[in-house]
């Protein structure tokens, strides 16, 4: 086998699917690296349950189209069972679904169900170390992924002992009740009581947000940690009728099957909400292989392994043809934007930079 690529495409989430499906189109020669279970359990696109932020991202968009090709056909009971039925759109189905197209449809593209080991230099280019072995190309593009930091909850386990853990939460994680991502899935707290598990000033600047945008009632749990908010943010969400609670939460109350109801705080008053939003930081994110290279990270005052990978417009590092999409990656003159709509549009202006070049230097080469 062939293991020189003209690029090399690192994670097997939103950003490395949108870049994979870029070059295939492309005609570029790529391989492609998914991960594991073991790094796919830590990635972000396994958490959403359903994308409504990105316009034609909608079940209606196909539904419509069904509905109108059955009812053509006179085809009622199955038209009346795919009007009520419910269809999610979320990261997962997304990236299967273009595993799946690559394969059936694309010969440019080898797909390989394994992690990157690590990413060195090399005269080409790069090299690509995986469990398979070495593979080199001119290019990578690294789209690794961050994990949010989550709280730990105290809470009696099946036995009975206290267990201190995210655990408790994440059935709520995957039911979109426990929110990660303001932008994404703030609109569903629209007319809800919702709190927000944090005490630094952004979890003091969510709060105002959320309430400037729905006018909702909004709680700031701090989980047992000491509220960390200027004096301004204090201020203004008194004026919005925010209400901090600092004491430990003890329990999470539901309803079967899984509806939050709230949380029971140390000391015993309860905080009824419908909605949890976390805004704890980033736990880690996921730089090794810009590391390796030389590439520079962003926020030089936060550890090592919390920094975003510096990248350009087009998704370039500091270490020329390495490129970082996704969450992974920030730009020095925007905010970060950890959603689906940016790790594509990034992945994709990468791909077509990486191509770009190859072709340049195919011309330079005529003249
Ligand atoms: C609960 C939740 C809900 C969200 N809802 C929305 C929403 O509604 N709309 C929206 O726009 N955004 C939403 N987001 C944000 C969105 O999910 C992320 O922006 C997106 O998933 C980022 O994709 P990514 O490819 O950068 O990273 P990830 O999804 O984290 O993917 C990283 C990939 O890298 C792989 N990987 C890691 N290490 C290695 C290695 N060594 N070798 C090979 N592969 C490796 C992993 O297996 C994984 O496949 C949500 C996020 C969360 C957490």
């Amino acid at each position: 086998m062939n293991k020189h690529f003209d690029l090399i495409i690192i994670g097997g989430g939103i950003a490395g699917s949108a870049a994979a499906l870029r070059s295939a189109q492309n005609g570029q020669r790529a391989i492609w690296f998914l991960g594991d279970k073991n790094t796919r359990k830590r990635s972000r696109s396994q958490w959403v349950k359903n994308l409504d932020n990105i316009i034609g991202f909608h079940e209606d968009v196909i539904k419509t189209q069904v509905l109108k090709t059955l009812n053509k056909a006179k085809e009622n009971r199955a038209a009346e069972l795919i009007a009520s039925e419910h269809y999610e759109i979320n990261n997962r189905m997304i990236i299967q679904n273009t595993i799946e197209r690559l394969q059936r449809d694309y010969r440019e593209i080898e797909i390989r169900g394994e992690i990157v080991i690590s990413v060195e230099k090399s005269d080409s280019g790069f090299r690509v170390h995986s469990p398979s072995g070495d593979y080199f190309a001119a290019a990578v593009i690294s789209a690794t992924g961050v994990m949010d930091e989550q709280p730990a909850i105290t809470q009696p386990n099946r036995s009975g002992e206290l267990e201190t853990s995210p655990k408790w939460l994440y059935p709520f994680a995957n039911r979109e009740q426990l929110l990660y991502c303001i932008r994404c899935e703030g609109h569903l707290t629209r007319d809800e009581v919702v709190a927000v598990i944090g005490h630094s000033s952004t979890a003091a600047e969510l709060a105002m947000m959320l309430f400037e945008r729905y006018e909702n009632k909004i709680y700031i749990l701090t989980n047992g940690r000491k509220p960390d908010f200027t004096r301004d943010q204090q201020t203004i969400l008194k004026h919005y009728g925010v209400n901090v609670k600092s004491a430990k939460i003890t329990t999470i109350q539901s309803e079967r099957p899984v509806k939050l109801q709230g949380f029971v705080l140390e000391g015993g008053e309860t905080v009824e909400v419908r909605f949890a939003l976390v805004s704890l930081g980033i736990h880690r994110v996921y730089n090794d292989f810009a590391r390796q290279v030389g590439a520079e990270l962003m926020d030089p005052e936060m550890p090592v392994d919390k920094r975003h990978i510096l990248i350009d417009r087009k998704g370039e590092t500091t270490v020329k043809n390495f490129f970082a999409v996704g969450d992974a990656a920030k730009r020095a003159d925007e905010p970060i934007m950890k959603q689906v709509y940016t790790a594509m549009e990034y992945a994709v202006r990468a791909v077509d930079t990486i191509d770009n070049r190859r072709r340049k230097a195919r011309r330079a080469k005529l003249l």
